[in-house]
């Protein structure tokens, strides 16, 4: 076994349906994040990261270490997210924050939406808080992670294909547009909080 394991899911597979088929989960999970975890175990003999953690070989490495420990992180962050039975939207310090740097709920999705469909080519949409609380949205290419800049990372989605095109095909947009269903907000608020 490697130093780094693929994370079990909070969920049963075909938990998130109709919004993330169970044939997708099991390819994203076990297939395409499978694949970053054994890729990053064989690479790290030698490579002088054998002791550092996901975080520490995500902000400094760079190449095939890079994108794999970077993929891991994200898909670690992005499966954690999710739940059948989530509240429909945040509460607490959170929504005060969204509210405050985005104006309402509404226009905070439809932003985040928005910078994910437009994202060209694979990546990822994030929602970040900077080191005094101030929420920001951002576009990460490929295996990017707003760690890189100093930002904590809090929600994501992931907008290369595997991550939907078995469900939706080329709709992007309308599969980000159904991912609000099944945010898990006390999971983002802890996240926030932390
Ligand atoms: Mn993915």
């Amino acid at each position: 076994m490697g130093k780094f394991e693929l994370i079990s899911l909070p969920f049963e597979a075909s938990a998130l349906e109709p919004v993330i088929s169970r044939e997708t989960i099991g390819y994203h999970h076990g297939k395409h994040l499978a694949a970053y975890v054994n890729n990053l175990n064989a690479l790290l003999p030698g490579s002088g990261f054998e002791e550092a953690t996901l975080e520490e070989i995500v902000c400094k490495a760079d190449g095939g270490l890079f994108n794999n420990a970077g993929q891991i992180l994200n898909h670690n962050l992005y499966f954690g997210q999710f739940s059948k039975s989530a509240k429909a939207e945040p509460t607490g310090a959170l929504a005060k924050a969204i509210e405050r740097d985005f104006g309402s709920f509404e226009a905070f999705k439809a932003e985040f939406q928005k910078k994910g469909a437009t994202l060209f080519g694979s990546g990822w949409v994030w929602l970040s808080a900077d080191k005094d609380g101030k929420l920001i949205i951002t576009q990460e290419p490929n295996a990017a992670n707003p760690l890189q800049k100093g930002l904590k990372p809090l929600l994501t989605f992931d907008v290369w294909e595997h991550a939907y095109y078995l469900d939706y095909q080329n709709r992007r947009p309308d599969h980000l547009a159904a991912l609000w269903q099944i945010v898990d907000w006390d999971v983002i608020e802890r996240r926030y909080e932390a």
